[in-house]
């Protein structure tokens, strides 16, 4: 362990702290001469767990991103501190976001590893370049086509620092030729989703010979870190533009928290020790450059910066990756655990079955026949019984209400007239015919054979959502059950609404052919609606009319009504009269009888649905051997399949990275006994 680096133990939480190694101007000497022994193995770990992928289970790492417009110099920058070669140059060449591992080792051979799909690839300095390439056309397609699958180069070197860093695609406004229209979107939406998590730390690369203000990675990494306090910038290029660079820098007008660091990279074919040296005689002997603080210049002193940072950031960040391990585990296994049993026998599936269904019917015996609503006590839809009453009375007011229009007030008893004028055949006058009340009766019946119609076709719709809510509720996590309860439900609504229809019309059409009733209370009423005849025929021959020329005389039951016109048939009046009380006190009763008659068909039906057909239905639809049988409820619904698999997947993940962070902890206590 070098000297100065420390563990100490900080509340619960391991603290590491690093101290800036001096580095000294000898260019054979490592970039980072105290590389942090208490940093590798968590940086290890890190890797382990970016490559189990635990950003997909909303566990960021912490993570220096590097941004920049296009060929500001960003892949240079990574060279610089890596010592090898990237593709670099003109146009995009970074295409897919790059990991960049960066790791000291002892031996003088480096050993360079590109990881990317699964696969490993071993590489040496030479050809690390071409193997990006190659494996960049794999990821992102040979075109300038971008991809976010990253790509992983360990590159294991005497001397790198230990860093973990990302270069990312720069940022580029136009799409130049084979590059698609939105190619700008999807270097934002790649960029952005690296640099957002606040874990992240941003490396801004900024080209000197460019206003800082007018970059589009500013604007970026200003729009997820307002006050720049995980933000550091690197100024490339400085040989080329040494003009009032340190009046850019010192007045950082982009606030830039983690402060500025100017380098010169390689150019063209130099050497990393000849350009080392450069950099170094740059920053000595320019006349402007010389000026700037030996703080914040060269390559070295942004590798001490950037393992500090990164060091800092780990052990802050640790601890808290850390329990949310510990808690994203915890939490998916219980949802696991809550997710339904996977069916594995038929026999298993036989008793899933027949427990669903009878208690279904148990519900359904309740809300429907019995009126408890406990299960359902805030869903007034679903307190069937007081609903049904509900259906019913408004069903018995429409009937009721039909045909109560003014004309009938108007034109008082002309209905009765005109049939009577039609039954008049050669005999004595005052028989009346039993053929004028039929057909009266026969209007009066078919002016409301829709209601009842209209009735039953309401309740069975009403009946058939109630009972697909709770047999879905109750097969809940079973697909198949569920589409075949659902089927079931529909046939069999579908029959009892026919079978009702059918009822009904019949009910209506009794009603037509035959006047009769063993209820005394018609009798009751015509005595009491005829008690009035004698006073209203005085009333139609002697009342006066009014400035209109009608008249309108007051009839107990029928309020006020106009019968001047009843002049005109002084012979048919008191027929029509008879006739009128007649309808009137029987109507009652044919009301009563079809909303009576409509009340107890439904409930038996229901009753009979609940408790026999119902169960019968389902069973044989679930049957059916076209459909596969019982065994298809086995299969579990797609959203639980895949939502088990995901969970199981998370788990699995979630484990992994619990051991290796378990292992890291071992080392940290082992260590600092
Ligand atoms: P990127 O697109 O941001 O990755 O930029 P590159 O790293 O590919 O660099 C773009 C160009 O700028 C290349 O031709 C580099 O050689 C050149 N370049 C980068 N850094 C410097 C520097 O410090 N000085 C000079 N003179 N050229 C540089
Ligand atoms: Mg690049």
């Amino acid at each position: 362990m070098g000297e100065g680096n420390h563990i100490s133990p900080n509340n619960d939480c391991k603290t590491i702290t690093v101290e800036p190694g001096a580095h000294d101007a000898n260019f054979h000497a490592p970039l980072v001469s105290s590389y942090n022994d208490r940093i590798r193995p968590i940086l290890d770990a890190f890797e382990d767990l970016r490559r189990l992928n635990i950003t997909k289970q909303g566990i960021q790492l912490p993570t220096i991103v590097v941004v920049g417009d296009q060929s500001s110099g960003k892949s240079s920058v990574l060279e610089s501190l890596a010592e090898i070669t990237l593709p670099r140059g003109q146009g995009i060449c970074t295409r897919v976001p790059l990991i960049m591992r960066l790791q000291h080792h002892p031996l003088p051979k480096p050993e360079l590893v590109l990881e990317y799909n699964g696969q490993s690839v071993l590489t040496d300095e030479s050809r690390v370049s071409d193997a990006i390439r190659i494996a960049t056309d794999v990821l992102a397609g040979e075109g300038k086509g971008i991809s976010n699958t990253p790509l992983t180069l360990l590159v294991k070197k005497n001397g790198v620092p230990d860093l973990t860093m990302v270069d990312l695609p720069g940022i580029t406004r136009v799409p130049v030729h084979g590059q698609p229209e939105n190619i700008y979107d999807q270097i934002v939406n790649i960029i952005m989703e690296y640099i957002r998590p606040e874990e992240s730390i941003i490396l801004n690369v900024l080209s000197a010979t460019v206003d800082f203000s007018t970059c589009e990675s500013i604007r970026m990494s200003q729009s997820v870190d307002k006050k720049g306090i995980r933000t550091l910038a690197v100024v490339t290029k400085v040989d080329k533009a040494p003009e009032g660079l340190l009046e850019k820098v010192m007045a950082d007008d982009v606030n830039i928290g983690l402060g500025y660091v100017c380098v010169r990279n390689r150019i063209g074919d130099e050497s990393y020790e000849e350009a080392r040296m450069a950099e170094e005689t740059l920053f000595r002997t320019h006349p402007l450059l010389s000026k700037i603080d030996k703080s914040i210049v060269g390559v070295p002193v942004l590798a001490q910066k950037l393992v500090q940072i990164q060091a800092n950031s780990i052990s802050k960040l640790f601890p808290e990756i850390v329990k949310k391990i510990n808690d994203k585990l915890g939490s998916h296994l219980s949802e696991l655990e809550k997710l339904p049993k996977s069916l594995t026998s038929v026999a298993e599936a036989m008793s899933a079955f027949m427990h669903i269904i009878g208690s279904a019917k148990e519900s359904l015996r309740k809300i429907l026949l019995r009126g408890e609503f406990d299960e359902f006590p805030d869903d007034k839809h679903m307190h069937c019984t007081a609903r049904l009453v509900q259906m019913l009375d408004q069903y018995s007011n429409d009937l009721h209400n039909h045909q109560e229009s003014d004309s009938s007030k108007k034109n008082f008893l002309m209905k009765e007239i005109k049939v009577l004028e039609e039954a008049k055949w050669i005999g004595l006058p005052n028989f009346v015919p039993r053929s004028t009340f039929l057909t009266l009766l026969q209007n009066r019946v078919q002016a409301i054979s829709r209601i009842p119609v209209e009735f039953i076709d309401k309740v069975w719709d009403y009946l058939q959502e109630v009972m697909i809510t709770v047999l879905v509720n109750h097969s809940e996590h079973y697909h198949q059950l569920q589409v075949a309860a659902r089927r079931a439900v529909q046939n069999v609504i579908s029959t009892m609404k026919d079978k009702s229809m059918k009822h009904v019309m019949e009910v209506v059409e009794m009603e037509k052919i035959t006047d009769y009733t063993c209820n005394p209370e018609y009798i009751h009423e015509y005595k009491k609606l005829m008690a009035n005849e004698t006073e209203f025929s005085e009333d139609v021959l002697h009342c006066k009319c009014n400035t209109r020329n009608q008249c309108w005389v007051n009839l107990e039951g029928f309020g006020e009504v106009e019968v001047s016109h009843l002049r005109q048939y002084p012979c048919l009046v008191s027929q029509a009269f008879d006739l009128r009380m007649r309808l009137t006190s029987y109507w009652k009763i044919v009301l009563r009888r079809i909303i009576d008659s409509t009340a107890l068909h439904l409930q038996f039906n229901i009753n009979r649905l609940v408790n026999k057909d119902l169960g019968e239905k389902i069973v044989n639809e679930m049957m059916n051997p076209y459909g596969g049988g019982i065994e298809r409820l086995l299969e579990e619904s797609p959203s639980i399949a895949s939502k088990r698999d995901r969970l199981k997947k998370s788990v699995a993940v979630l484990r992994e990275s619990k051991d290796v962070v378990a292992r890291i902890m071992d080392r940290i206590s082992a260590e600092e006994d």
